[in-house]
């Protein structure tokens, strides 16, 4: 089929995710096929991969491994659920993410994306309570502008403004405990200070409402879709500290922080968090097939064990929970990490870019260049002393990805911070030529606000 059909087709019959198709038909973009960091569009264009397809690409496109693996499994079995019964791939995988996550997780619970992996930690440790005969610990706690995905139960434990004013009323009431963001502050600036404040106004919270709560749910470490900001140092461990005296289940959302992202193979490293349940997905298969999973502990699962007819009985699955070539994508993935010592290497590259990154600083319109690991927040503002933003209306994050799409490389914005989020096996000259980019972008698009 010609090029301009399918665009014509696309237009005509696709809805895409996230996006106002207005905005879509007005500059479509239909990729055909990619290979290592690059994605490459129906005419022939190449582009850098600066956000590894929506932060889950690890080791480029068509890795070799992975391919062959899922190759390799689909000459067995493509897929298989059958209730009550497992497959070896997911039983081979679980054994791994074991391995690999902190001490107290000891069971996987399959799904298929971010989203519903954090629906089954909600349903989990809210059964998980009425199971031990704790039924009025019913309610949820999380905190300002967090993203744990975009299905229900998942926006209510979520805190994105926009979610709330569309969907509220789907939606059930969480309790909300302020963010400890650093440059967004409006009268302090030390993050110590900030952090403690933060903690003091959760404990507040706990100490009030702790016997109606189930649990409290945190991205790891970094709040992602709710603006790329990162918590400061040790704001994550007092959470842990408050959950345990307030007896709160800690569900650890690691979907976009897991598999090295930040320099380790998970997030809660970075201050020895040990979730109670823990939930993974996207670089999980290296960024190859939808596979997701929920971690708990001994003690949880234990809570679900009973007889056949029990309503203790964990009432959840997909069609798709633990599919083979996910599974079997998710083991090459995992192989990959181990032989080539991949978390010790991606250190290197985290140095590069935090160099790389540091000349953006001076831009007039830069207010805040946020880095853990491979994860970065460029914040453009309209004026860095008083960190005033740029008019909503004008777009300035998107027209600067727009810009640095017809330059060469794709990413998303956030509002008006352009997130840098490169696939791990990106190269040196890469990260180069995806910065420059940045940089050439961020000037073409901000010029008009000189002075
Ligand atoms: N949780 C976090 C922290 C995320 O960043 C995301 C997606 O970006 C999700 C959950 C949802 O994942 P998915 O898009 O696979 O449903």
């Amino acid at each position: 089929m010609n090029q301009e059909k399918l665009i014509e087709k696309s237009s005509q019959y696709l809805w895409l995710p996230f996006t106002q198709m207005k905005d879509y038909d007005a500059d479509p973009l239909v990729i055909e096929s990619g290979e290592g960091v690059y994605l490459r569009d129906i005419h022939g264009k190449e582009y850098l991969d600066g956000y590894s397809s929506l932060w889950l690409n690890v080791h480029g496109h068509r890795n070799e491994e992975i391919n062959h693996a899922i190759k390799e499994q689909l000459d067995k079995i493509a897929h298989s659920t059958l209730l009550g019964a497992s497959n070896i791939p997911s039983i081979l995988l679980a054994e791994k993410l074991i391995d690999l996550s902190p001490e107290k997780l000891k069971r996987v619970f399959y799904s298929d994306s971010g989203a519903t992996s954090v629906e089954i930690a909600i349903k989990m440790a809210y059964q998980y309570w009425q199971n031990i005969g704790r039924p009025e610990k019913q309610k949820f706690i999380t905190l300002k502008n967090a993203y744990h995905g975009d299905t229900v139960g998942a926006i209510s434990v979520g805190k994105v403004d926009i979610f709330h004013r569309v969907y509220k009323s789907l939606m059930f009431h969480s309790l909300v405990a302020p963010f400890p963001d650093v440059y967004h502050h409006p009268d302090l600036d030390d993050a110590d200070e900030i952090r403690d404040r933060c903690l003091q106004e959760l404990e507040e919270i706990l100490r009030e409402y702790h016997h109606e709560i189930a649990g409290m749910t945190v991205e790891s470490l970094i709040q992602g879709a709710g603006g790329m900001n990162i918590m400061p140092k040790g704001y994550f461990k007092g959470v842990e500290d408050l959950c345990r005296k307030y007896n709160i289940l800690l569900i650890v959302d690691e979907v976009a922080t897991g598999f090295g992202r930040t320099g380790k193979m998970f997030a809660v490293e970075h201050e020895g968090v040990q979730p109670d349940i823990m939930t993974v997905a996207k670089g999980i298969t290296g960024g190859y097939l939808p596979i997701a999973a929920t971690l708990t502990t001994e003690e949880i699962y234990e809570a679900f064990y009973d007889d056949y007819n029990s309503l203790k009985t964990f009432f959840h699955g997909h069609s798709y929970t633990g599919n083979q070539l996910g599974c079997a994508a998710a083991l090459a993935n995992l192989e990959i990490y181990k032989r080539e010592n991949l978390i010790e290497k991606t250190q290197e590259k985290i140095s590069i870019i935090e160099n790389l990154l540091k000349p953006l600083k001076q831009h007039p319109h830069v207010g805040d260049i946020r880095q853990l690991g491979m994860i970065c927040g460029i914040e453009l503002v309209i004026d860095k002393e008083s960190k005033k933003p740029f008019e909503w209306e004008d777009r300035v994050g998107y027209h600067t990805t727009l810009k640095m799409r017809e330059l060469g490389m794709l990413t998303r914005p956030i509002g008006d911070t352009i997130v840098f989020m490169p696939p791990l096996a990106a190269n040196e000259e890469e990260l180069r030529e995806m910065v420059s980019i940045m940089s050439e972008a961020i000037e073409m698009t901000t010029k008009k606000y000189a002075g």
